[in-house]
């Protein structure tokens, strides 16, 4: 047990608690147990690569549940059971041999399992596969009214299981995850780039691209102006069949080793992430970028998770440290991804990379943050003049046009627009104050973000 500062990956507002490191199920119980005895405020946290303050709990008790590992594979159905802590990287590690796959990937493979479900993550095929909750069987859950086993099914507490899924770890404590895996030939990605001048050109390669491929996401300019406002580049990818794999890859079709190619030990004194470099950068990026190239293999990670090989590369942002915004808008209002980034261009922003994918139709949790339409996500250094006014602009923009902001990646959202965005969120809020009515479990996130009755 030590007194810690902990931060999100974005690196600001950092804030203290207790750290107590989960050691298995009874541990957790004790200390859920012990929290609602004395009235402690508790939080689960799993790799704190949620951007903001979702995995903080000032003046509580944060339980580190990565110790909760342990991973059971059904190498006949796919079907694993982890412990909570598990990453996803282990996961691929251990389930790849026997051709399994996680089928819903964030861009980093260094997130929980638990992390996972607390988000309901999506990959770069949600418009597809759904979020992370769609390959999910069910959840082990110890709450302040006790352990329970919770699932999608009838008999499973499914009002509970949903309220979880997506619930930031604000319903009680996730200790083991149930998963149904996708069956694969080989641990690599047979990907197709597009390279597109300008945002209406992404936006319908990004359609198209949906159309074809399992996964497809595109990388813009964001700073690039005039004429070439919103060029970019779209890749699309499926996991590849054994036959389309080079000869030098046909040995191992299943290998999975993701290395790192570069680490940043210390946080530099000044942000190195600024105008001068990001603007060569983006030029160079989308340069060499092919106009058009089919049936190129790329690894697993090369194609999912390309800044794990980059160590720490969120300490390059300095000691102010960054955010990323990500917003979801509509199919029917798509003039929201340019306005976002006119608006941030205008305010004299850095959108140091700037991400756009599409989602198919919502999940079922609550609180989940994917919803049909357009989905923008922009990293931006922090301390910039400006930044906040535009920020809280661009909520109001998102919001008017019936799209969200993501909580697993905000740490600034105002209280007064999280119901318009959100507007499950009185069903998630009974659920969850009927499963934890003294509301033991909180975070910073949901003391700055909670409707003023909630908190
Ligand atoms: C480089 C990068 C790329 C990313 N790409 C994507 C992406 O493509 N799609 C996407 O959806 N997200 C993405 N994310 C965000 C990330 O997937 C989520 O924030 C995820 O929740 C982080 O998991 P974690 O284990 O680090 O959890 P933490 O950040 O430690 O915690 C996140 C939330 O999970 C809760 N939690 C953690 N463990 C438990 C537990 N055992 N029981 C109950 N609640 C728990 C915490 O209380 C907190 O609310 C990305 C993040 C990074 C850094």
């Amino acid at each position: 047990m030590t007194r810690r500062l902990l931060s999100g990956w974005g690196r600001a507002a950092p804030s203290a608690a207790t750290v107590v490191r989960a050691a298995g199920r009874a541990h957790v119980e004790q200390v859920v147990e012990s929290a609602a005895a004395s009235g402690t405020r508790l939080l689960a946290r799993g790799l704190g690569r949620s951007y903001g303050d979702a995995a903080q709990c000032a003046g509580g008790t944060v339980l580190d549940c990565t110790a909760l590992d342990g991973i059971e594979l059904d190498p006949a159905s796919g079907i694993v059971r982890a412990g909570a802590g598990t990453s996803i990287a282990s996961l691929l590690a251990r389930c790849l041999p026997y051709g399994w796959c996680v089928d819903v990937m964030p861009g980093t493979a260094q997130v929980t399992v638990a992390g996972a479900v607390a988000a309901d993550v999506h990959g770069k095929n949600h418009h597809v596969d759904g979020a992370f909750s769609r390959s999910l069987r069910g959840i082990e859950l110890v709450g302040s009214d006790g352990t329970h086993r919770v699932g999608p099914g009838a008999a499973e507490r499914p009002e509970l299981y949903w309220a979880t899924v997506g619930g930031m770890g604000l319903t009680g404590v996730v200790t083991e995850v149930t998963l149904q895996l996708r069956r694969v030939e080989t641990s690599f990605v047979d990907v197709e780039t597009e390279r597109a001048g300008d945002l209406d050109a992404c936006m319908s390669l990004l359609l198209a691209h949906a159309t074809r491929h399992r996964h497809s996401v595109a990388w813009v300019d964001g700073l690039a102006r005039g004429r070439a406002f919103g060029r970019s580049v779209v890749t699309g990818g499926d996991h590849a069949s054994a036959d389309a794999l080079p000869q030098h890859r046909r040995r191992a079709p299943l290998a999975y080793a993701p290395h790192q190619l570069l680490g940043v030990p210390a946080t530099p004194p000044v942000g190195l992430v600024r105008r001068s470099v990001v603007l060569p950068f983006n030029a160079l990026w989308y340069a060499k970028a092919p106009r058009r190239r089919e049936g190129e293999i790329q690894s697993l990670t090369e194609f999912f998770h390309p800044l794990d090989a980059v160590a720490g590369w969120n300490r390059l942002y300095g000691p102010a440290g960054f955010t990323q915004y990500q917003l979801v808008t509509p199919f029917s209002r798509p003039d929201v991804v340019g306005r976002a980034l006119e608006l941030l261009q205008r305010a004299g922003l850095l959108a140091s990379l700037v991400v756009l994918k599409t989602f198919g139709s919502s999940d079922d949790a609550p609180l989940g943050f994917p919803t049909a339409g357009w989905t923008l996500a922009v990293d931006l250094p922090l301390g910039a003049p400006g930044l906040a006014a535009a920020l809280d602009e661009l909520d109001e923009l998102v919001a008017t046009a019936g799209g969200r902001v993501y909580l697993a990646k905000d740490g600034r959202l105002r209280p007064d627009l999280l119901e318009t965005m959100y507007p499950r969120l009185g069903e998630w809020a009974a659920v969850r104050d009927a499963a934890d009515p003294a509301g033991i479990f909180c975070s910073d996130l949901w003391r700055r973000i909670a409707p003023p009755a909630r908190r």
